[in-house]
C-alpha cells in the first residue's frame, strides 16, 4: 500500500530534508511551499528521481483556504494521505519585545500558531480511521526557543512554538488511537532561518553554546520526523525530541 505524505514547508531547509528522507523510506510526498516554486520543483525533482510520486503545492498555511486546498491536491493526486509534518514556520528579526511592533508579532502568531492548528486541523478531520481515513501520523515543529524563551531575539517566536507544544500533547489525546501525533524542538540547525530574520551568520556563531560543539544538519532533524512518522515510533505519541546538541 502506497503511504502519502504532506509536508508544509517541503521546499527548503528542515522540510526539504524531511520530504528527500521520507521519500526513501517510501513515502509519496506532497511539497507545500509559500513562494518559492523553484526550491520546490527542485524537491520534487529529486523525489521523482528516488522513484517515489511527488507534486509541489504553494500555499499560505496561515490561509484557511489554501490548507484545505492543499490538502484537496494532495490526495486527489497521492490519495488518502496518512502522514503530515507540520514544518512551515518564521522567524522574525531579533529584537527586545518592547521594541515588537504588533505587525511583526500578527504574522509569527499567524503563521506559527494559526497555520499550524489549521494544518493540524486539517488532518485530524482525514487522517483518523473514525472519519473514514486510513490513520497515520503528525509531526509537528517546535523550537529548543520553547524552552530557552528566545530574550533579547525572539520571545514571540519562542511563544509561538510553546503552543505546538501544547497542541501536540492535547491532539495526540484527541486522535489516539488510530492517529500518533508528536513533535520535534530543533536547537541550531543550518538553514536560511537565521537569513530570513536577519542573521545569516546566528546559528555558527551561537554554535559555541552547544554542548557537542557544532551546528545541526537538516538531515539530522528529517531523520527524527521520519522515524516519528514510521511504524518504528508505533508507540510513541504526545511526545516531542529535542534534537538540538544538547543545547
Ligand atoms: P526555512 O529554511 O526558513 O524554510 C522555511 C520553509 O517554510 C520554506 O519551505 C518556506 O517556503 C516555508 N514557509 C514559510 N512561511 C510559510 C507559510 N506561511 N506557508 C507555507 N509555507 C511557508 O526554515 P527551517 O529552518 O527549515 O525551519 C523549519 C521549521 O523548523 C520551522 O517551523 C522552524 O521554526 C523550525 N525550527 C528551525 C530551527 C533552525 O535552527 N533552523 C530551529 C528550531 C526550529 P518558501 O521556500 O516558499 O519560502
Amino acid at each position: 500500500m502506497t503511504r502519502a505524505l504532506i509536508v508544509t514547508g517541503g521546499s527548503r531547509g528542515i522540510g526539504a530534508a524531511t520530504c528527500l528522507l521520507a521519500a526513501k523510506d517510501g513515502w509519496d510526498v506532497a511539497v507545500n511551499y509559500a513562494s518559492n516554486a523553484k526550491a520546490a520543483e527542485r524537491v520534487v525533482a529529486e523525489i521523482s528521481a528516488l522513484g517515489r510520486r511527488a507534486i509541489a503545492i504553494k500555499g499560505d498555511i496561515s490561509d484557511e483556504e489554501d490548507v484545505i486546498a492543499l490538502f484537496d491536491l494532495a490526495e486527489a493526486t497521492l490519495g488518502p494521505i496518512s502522514g503530515v509534518v507540520n514544518n512551515a514556520g518564521v522567524v522574525a528579526p531579533s529584537i527586545p519585545v518592547a521594541e515588537y511592533s504588533v505587525e511583526r508579532m500578527r504574522r509569527v502568531f499567524d503563521i506559527n500558531v494559526m497555520g499550524a492548528f489549521l494544518v493540524a486541523r486539517e488532518a485530524a478531520r482525514r487522517l483518523p480511521k473514525e472519519r473514514g481515513g486510513r490513520g497515520g501520523a503528525i509531526v509537528n515543529l517546535s523550537s529548543m526557543a520553547a524552552r530557552l524563551g528566545g530574550p533579547g531575539e525572539y520571545v514571540d517566536y519562542a511563544a509561538s512554538k510553546g503552543a505546538v507544544d501544547a497542541m501536540t500533547v492535547g491532539l495526540a489525546k484527541e486522535l489516539a488511537p488510530s492517529v500518533r501525533v508528536n513533535g520535534v524542538r530543533p536547537g541550531l540547525i543550518d538553514t536560511e532561518i537565521h537569513a530570513s530574520g536577519g542573521q545569516p551568520d546566528r546559528a555558527e556563531r551561537m554554535s559555541g553554546s552547544v554542548p557537542l560543539g557544532r551546528v545541526g544538519a537538516a538531515e539530522e532533524v528529517a531523520a527524527a520526523i521520519v522515524w516519528l512518522l514510521s511504524d518504528a515510533a508505533s508507540y510513541t505519541t504526545g511526545t516531542s525530541i529535542d534534537i538540538s546538541g544538547g543545547r
